[in-house]
């Protein structure tokens, strides 16, 4: 598809307000902290995981590659597309803390939920992860981290970002949905 045909097929599955094509969010988000490449054809910001599957779908149907980003601070290229059919997946809003499990010691988050909110909203209840995230983590995301698997102060203690996962729901390319993939 042409960029308007996508934008359009897009807009018609989640919404259109939930599809940036205008050139300076497409400009914002062709490049990371030191790599810079070409501007996707859009940039999604989904509102639920729903969205996600459903843009995800239309997208590689449609063979379109799809990107995700999550705070954008990473500064190796893992999500400059350089590929102007490229869409981009804008996940920041999908950032809430779901459960905190007290009694079996376990949290569910969003997959854009920053390290910070889920450190602040542990510490009031006197608990903290593990892995408690990179230094990055006022705009770092847990979805983005554990894509890197990062590490930090006390990784020789509590491990990286991964060890410190249950399990996790997964997008697959075809918009398919594989829930609760643990290891
Ligand atoms: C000041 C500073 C300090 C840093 N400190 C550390 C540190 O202490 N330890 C460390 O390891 N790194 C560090 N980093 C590097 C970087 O911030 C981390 O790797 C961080 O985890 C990136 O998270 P992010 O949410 O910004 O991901 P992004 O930069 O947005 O994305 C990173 C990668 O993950 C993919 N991705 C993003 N979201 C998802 C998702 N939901 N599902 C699947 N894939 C996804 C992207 O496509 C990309 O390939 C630092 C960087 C800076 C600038």
């Amino acid at each position: 598809m042409n960029q308007n045909e996508i934008v359009a097929a897009l807009s018609a599955a989640i919404g259109a307000e939930q599809v940036l094509h205008d050139d300076t969010s497409r400009a914002h988000f062709s490049h990371d902290l030191f790599h810079s490449g070409l501007p996707p054809a859009c940039v999604v910001v989904p509102r639920t995981p729903e969205d996600v599957v459903d843009a995800v779908r239309v997208a590689t149907t449609a063979g379109h590659p799809v990107v995700p980003r999550g705070g954008g601070m990473s500064y190796t290229g893992g999500y400059v597309a350089n590929d102007d059919k490229a869409v981009m997946f804008d996940l920041r809003r999908l950032d809430r803390v779901l459960e905190i499990d007290e009694v079996n010691r376990f949290v569910t988050v969003e997959a854009d939920c920053t390290w910070a909110k889920l450190h602040e909203a542990l510490a009031a209840k006197g608990l903290r992860t593990p892995y408690w995230g990179p230094l990055s983590g006022k705009k770092a995301t847990i979805g983005g981290t554990l894509s890197q698997n990062s590490v930090f102060f006390g990784s020789v203690r509590h491990g990286s970002a991964a060890e410190s996962v249950l399990s996790v729901d997964v997008v697959l390319a075809d918009g398919a949905c594989a829930s609760r993939l643990g290891w």
